[in-house]
């Protein structure tokens, strides 16, 4: 089959490669799309350390070939769940499989979909409903992973959430928290455009980012502040911001990726307001059916967020693309 094959960091090749043999209780799936995001961009570049030659891909949907015993059956439309654990650790026994230290992602650990065929645990791939394509569906399991963080944070009916950064997850971060319930949804972001879609997608007010946000919330908040605070950015400053914004004894989600290893935080408001902080990983297995559902049904739309479509063989623009942040950008599909 045909692949896009990482040689090293920074070097990739379309090469043809043998075709993954589903192992018992695998499912081979023909990848029709498959979604691109920053850690894509970070394992191409080598900051995320990964064992060379790899086939990268973690968001991707496409048609059941072979293999799946019966849960389903050869031409079904599904996407993949690409997060491995062992089922049987410590953690994984407690529900924790994202957690799981014998696990790993497919595209990072093992090869994943930015190819012709993946394959997957048969327990790792779910029947997309007839109101999904497929072009859409890898964002899906950007969903899966924002309602896997706001389950930890217990976001739901009658609170108050600022969702701090609009990209992809920050636009799923604000529909999710209306949908669960949500009484005020605010958005922040300094682009207008992003705050445009945001407001067209559920988002019952905006505001641009930095003190403006702060004010922003505190005002719409009745000077309190808001119940959860979701920083999808990974930007210091922004967390800095969002410990601005928070209620005393709210909580506030970690949800973008931080590497700094130092920062300017405002360590006194820390302890004065005791906000609970919450950090998520991934997804578990029940966030899969439940994001299905949320897009299905109509409580949450992914297709204004998909602004780009391109030929998988194109990956490298395509992450090229990711490195700057523009206008009309958002989420951007490879077509297989
Ligand atoms: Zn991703
Ligand atoms: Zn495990």
């Amino acid at each position: 089959m045909q692949a896009l094959v990482l040689q090293r960091a920074g070097e990739l090749a379309v090469a043809e490669v043998e075709t993954p043999q589903p192992r018992r209780d695998d499912v081979l799936v023909r990848v029709r799309h498959s979604g691109i995001c920053g850690t894509d961009l970070k394992i191409f570049t080598g900051a995320v350390p990964v064992t060379y030659p790899l086939i990268m891909g973690h968001e991707m949907a496409g048609d059941v070939v072979s293999g799946g015993d019966g849960l389903v059956t050869p031409g079904q439309r599904v996407l993949v769940d690409p997060v491995l654990f062992c089922g049987t650790c410590v953690d994984c026994r407690a529900g924790r499989t994202n957690l799981c230290a014998n696990g790993g992602i497919i595209g990072r650990e093992v090869n994943g979909g930015f190819a012709e065929f993946v394959t997957a645990p048969r327990t790792h791939v779910h029947v997309l409903p007839d109101a999904i394509d497929t072009r859409s569906a890898p964002a899906i399991q950007v969903l899966t992973t924002c309602l896997h963080a706001q389950r930890r944070a217990a976001v739901g009916s009658g609170q108050s959430v600022a969702v701090v950064g609009l990209g992809v997850s920050g636009q799923l971060h604000a529909q999710l928290a209306r949908a669960r319930g949500a009484a005020l949804v605010i958005g922040l972001s300094r682009s207008a455009w992003k705050r445009q879609v945001a407001e067209r997608l559920g988002a019952h007010l905006t505001s641009s980012s930095g003190d403006a946000a702060v004010a922003a919330v505190r005002n719409a908040t009745g000077g309190h502040g808001a119940d959860v605070v979701i920083e999808c950015t990974g930007h210091m400053k922004a967390l800095a911001d969002a410990i601005a914004m928070v209620r005393p004894g709210g909580t506030i989600v970690l949800f973008g990726i931080y590497t700094d290893r130092e920062a300017a935080l405002p360590f006194y408001q820390l302890y004065f307001k005791e906000p609970t902080i919450v950090s998520a990983r991934a997804a578990r297995p029940e966030d899969f059916p439940e994001s299905i559902a949320l897009v299905a049904g109509g409580a949450i739309s992914i297709s204004p967020l998909i602004t780009h479509t391109v030929p998988v063989t194109q990956l490298r623009e395509a992450l090229a693309m990711l490195e700057d942040d523009v206008d009309g950008r958002m989420k951007i599909i490879l077509e297989h």
